[in-house]
């Protein structure tokens, strides 16, 4: 194909209307200069090889981009009835940093994209970069997150969150290239690629053909770092491994569901430390419990490519003392229970997985073992059940697991007092419709629940203690305690009162497929039924579009300010490991 169609001019024949063509990467993409990137050009019809031009700043396609072209008369895997062309240049890549405009022609019509090829300075600002995500860590979460773990005299509070006092900041936004409203995959994915994307794609362009592992690839921050260099990664989550967010360090799918092969793409990359959930998807289909497909037993493949297995607290501790430098720890066969459950409650699958650790302690060990690096180390930590617990409006579990959150950031904090070439990096990836409002108090009068709700003067302070001074209040169910609300949420039983018996469901399946408030809350005394303001479908409260705020400190964090996409972000940390240095 080379060459061809790079000699055409426009026939006069033959395509219709070639306008809704679309060429991947989009308008106004960012690209690290070498990193490889799939360009797609979907045209809207079928149309000739012999009619269709792909210039680059006026060269042929695949002079630029250095790779061949391959031209689609047909795509497989359309809507029904559709029919339409596409060209192909898979592992292409840019060295010199500049503006390139895409010129995609079909006969009479012309698509026109530009992207922004950026290198990086000659020398790192910084060894490693610790990025903490806490998923869905929205600003009522840190603020309630203050008062409970620190509490509030006189309206100053007691103490500060490690957060606090991170001194660098931007605004972040967080929309997919499909809709102003985002999830974790097209987030995370953009913050590890530097490329939006659709909800639920991870590293790829989002097309329009129906296989979710053909889509257009972008380079993840793990393949990048493997590509460039000696660094050890770390992925560290409260989640299942494959959830959306820690996959974002290395995988390409258009669907986040695709979690068995996402194991498989951890595998290729193979991050020196994994640690959290998930392990359903690393055990062949045979063992009981796996949800695999196959017979593939990853968690032998991880073992034989010298990593140690740890599935509980005391095996996580263990394997920090051995020499290997690989971890796989699996403490969960699906998400790992919250902190409020793991060490309060004892509710949830506790009792099933009894000997989980938290965040904090995969946190220590990870960065006790990527430190050994004398090259650095890329480190992705996930508090991934503040938007879990969120979701289900279970405010005091998204609480406990902000402050967990917060005290591995301050781990990451004390790591860079006496490692300062260290880079960290605290934020979201999308925010949830929540606010803290003001107090509940059990001892205010009144018959309804509502009236006990205080707020402006009537709010007072909560009355949470910490006397063992864990951080976390010593209980939840006090008798004055946050009152946290959605403003979206579906048909569910509002109770006032934190969940002693297990994570909330607010929202069940109801005959005819669509969801209804969870009877089982109706008989809490004072429970009133919130008529939903989402649609049937939804079980419970969904994602804002509100922006997040990035926090950062150490070298390079000057870099956030003001506001970003979060696209942008990934910018910041190829400047600061200097991913793309200028090459003469
Ligand atoms: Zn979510």
């Amino acid at each position: 194909m080379r060459g061809l169609l790079a000699l055409l001019t426009a026939t006069t024949c033959c395509v219709s209307a070639a306008s809704a063509t679309t060429v991947y990467p989009l308008d106004r993409a960012t690209i690290l200069a070498r990193s490889p990137f799939d360009m797609k050009v979907e045209f809207d019809t079928v149309v000739k090889p012999d009619e269709v031009t792909v210039t680059v700043n006026g060269k042929p396609a695949e002079d630029v981009l250095g790779q061949d072209v391959e031209f689609v008369e047909k795509e497989e895997g359309l809507k029904d009835g559709v029919e339409a062309s596409a060209v192909l240049i898979r592992g292409a890549s840019i060295a010199t940093p500049g503006s390139y405009t895409v010129e995609a022609k079909a006969g009479g019509e012309t698509k026109s994209v530009t992207w922004e090829v950026y290198g990086t300075p000659a020398a790192p600002k910084a060894k490693n970069i610790i990025f903490f995500l806490g998923d869905g860590l929205s600003v009522a979460h840190r603020t309630a997150a203050r008062i409970m773990s620190k509490g509030m005299t006189e309206g100053k509070a007691n103490g500060r969150l490690n957060m606090d006092d991170l001194d660098h900041m931007a605004f972040i936004g967080t929309s997919s290239t499909g809709a102003i409203a985002t999830d974790s995959a097209n987030t995370m994915s953009a913050y590890m690629t530097g490329h939006k994307s659709a909800v639920n794609a991870l590293g790829v362009y989002a097309d329009r053909t129906k296989p979710s592992q053909d889509d257009p690839k972008v380079e993840t921050i793990g393949e990048a770092l493997r590509r460039t260099g000696g660094k050890s990664v770390g992925v560290v989550s409260t989640a299942e491994l494959e959830d959306a967010t820690p996959a974002a360090v290395v995988s390409h799918t258009r669907l986040r569901g695709d979690k068995a092969d996402i194991v498989g793409m951890f595998y290729d990359v193979k991050p020196e430390i994994l640690l959290g959930g998930g392990s359903a998807y690393f055990l062949p289909q045979a063992t009981n419990g796996s949800k695999r497909k196959d017979d593939k037993d990853y968690i032998q493949m991880f073992r034989d490519a010298g990593y140690t297995l740890a599935t509980d607290k005391s095996e996580l501790e263990q394997a920090n003392g051995t020499n290997s430098g690989k971890i796989l720890g699996l403490f969960h066969t699906g998400n790992m229970d919250v902190t409020l459950d793991r060490d309060f409650l004892h509710k949830g699958t506790v009792d099933k997985f009894p000997n989980q650790p938290g965040l904090v302690q995969m946190t220590q060990v990870a960065l006790d073992q990527l430190s050994k690096d004398e090259d650095g180390f890329f480190l992705m930590v996930e508090g991934a059940s503040i938007d879990k617990m969120s979701h289900p409006m279970d405010w005091d579990r998204a609480e406990f697991e902000t402050i967990e959150f917060d005290k591995a950031v301050g781990l990451g904090m004390d790591f860079a007092k006496t490692h300062p070439d260290t880079l960290i990096v605290v934020t979201g990836d999308h925010t949830h419709g929540v606010s803290l409002i003001g107090t509940v108090d059990d001892e205010k009068p009144g018959e309804e629940m509502r009236e006990k709700v205080g707020t402006y003067a009537e709010a007072g302070f909560p009355n949470y203690e910490d006397k063992d001074g864990d951080g976390y209040p010593d209980r939840v169910d006090v008798t004055r305690r946050l009152a946290m609300f959605a403003n979206n949420y579906p048909d569910y039983y509002e109770t006032f009162r934190p969940k002693m018996d297990g994570p909330f469901e607010p929202a069940v399946k109801g005959a005819d497929g669509t969801y209804v408030a969870n009877e089982q809350y109706k008989d809490v005394p004072g429970a009133v039924l919130r008529t939903g303001n989402l649609p049937k479908s939804a079980d419970s409260a969904v994602h804002a579009v509100d922006d997040v705020v990035l926090q950062a400190t150490g070298p390079g964090s000057e870099e956030f300010k003001g506001y970003m996409e979060q696209s942008d972000v990934y910018k910041v940390l190829a400047d600061v490991f200097a991913l793309a240095p200028a090459t003469n």
